[in-house]
């Protein structure tokens, strides 16, 4: 798993810095998660292939977090993208990149699923061999979902002198690795174990795009390996981010050292500080392993 960050900063941008979003390749599948104004440069930029993006996910309808999504998707046609690409968003958002295919009277030219999100508890939103997504609702002025992806477990690694030494044909050597048992050339049952070790450990990340704290969001981000939390206000501004139903600082903190998350990447930071340097200040008092979020960083999850 790997995040490319291609936005660090909250709803207003800034020369060269833009606003929430980021890629997250996981098993080779590129999933973009929020669509800033600016996206897709920023995807050209960081030399991300658009044709790889398979799966979007939009958070909610906030500006800061889809703008890009029409040029992004108008962008694909005229490419003459051919892969399906599957949206999953509000229904708002779906309704406002309806309206504006019905106008512009644009042919897209790909398979453009989209699939409405309207869930009040974490559901299962996506499943492959490889990871499944989870869409979880957070506290916002509207409708707004994070995402759960979780990898699934790895397939075991073959230890090939092991195999030699108890003379396995090599057509069994698949089946080893998904933990099947099988027979030997002298007709002797080999389990799996004694030829195999465990694969990667699978990974998940979780994504709170904007968010007040709440006690039930621990239970979905709960162990992740990395973590994604906004932190739009400083703790000095913490009236203002109850009012917005945002988070500070110290609650990203407290979320990432509650749910027991190894690693806590903030971002989408107010336009009103100048000095990024002061929400890692902040964090580190409560939670130390905390990345910042900076345009084209990118992090082995
Ligand atoms: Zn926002
Ligand atoms: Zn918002």
């Amino acid at each position: 798993m790997k995040v490319t960050v291609l936005g660090s900063q909250g709803a207003i941008p800034k020369v060269g810095l833009f606003s929430s979003s980021l890629i997250l390749n996981v098993c080779s599948t590129n999933i973009l998660i929020d669509c800033c104004e600016g996206a897709q440069f920023q995807l050209r930029k960081n030399k991300i292939k658009l044709s790889k993006i398979e799966i979007i996910l939009i958070s909610h309808a906030h500006g800061d977090h889809y703008f890009g999504l029409i040029g992004l998707i108008s962008t694909f046609s005229l490419m003459k993208r051919d892969k399906k690409l599957t949206l999953f968003c509000p229904l708002s958002v779906l309704k406002i990149l309806q309206a504006h295919l019905k106008f512009s009277n644009m042919n897209l030219g790909y398979e453009l699923e989209m699939k409405v999100l309207n869930n009040h508890t974490i559901i299962k939103i996506l499943e492959n061999n490889q990871f499944s997504i989870y869409a979880f609702p957070l506290k916002h002025s509207i409708y707004t979902n994070g995402f759960l992806i979780r990898e699934k477990e790895k397939k075991r690694k073959l230890i090939l002198e092991k195999a030699l030494e108890k003379n396995i044909d090599k057509i069994y050597y698949n089946k080893l690795t998904k933990k099947e048992n099988v027979i030997n050339n002298d007709g002797v049952e080999i389990n799996y174990i004694d030829v195999t070790k465990p694969g990667k450990k699978p990974r998940a990340f979780a994504y709170c795009s904007d968010t007040a704290y709440f006690d039930e969001l621990i239970n979905y981000i709960k162990g992740v390996d990395l973590l994604y939390c906004e932190t739009t206000f400083l703790k000095k501004d913490k009236e203002k981010a109850a009012i917005t139903l945002h988070s500070t600082t110290l609650d990203a903190a407290k979320l990432a050292k509650k749910g027991g998350v190894k690693k806590l990447l903030i971002g989408h930071f107010s336009s009103r500080y100048d000095d990024n340097n002061d929400f890692i200040t902040e964090v580190s008092t409560i939670f130390e392993d905390v990345i910042i979020s900076e345009e084209g960083k990118k992090i082995e999850v």
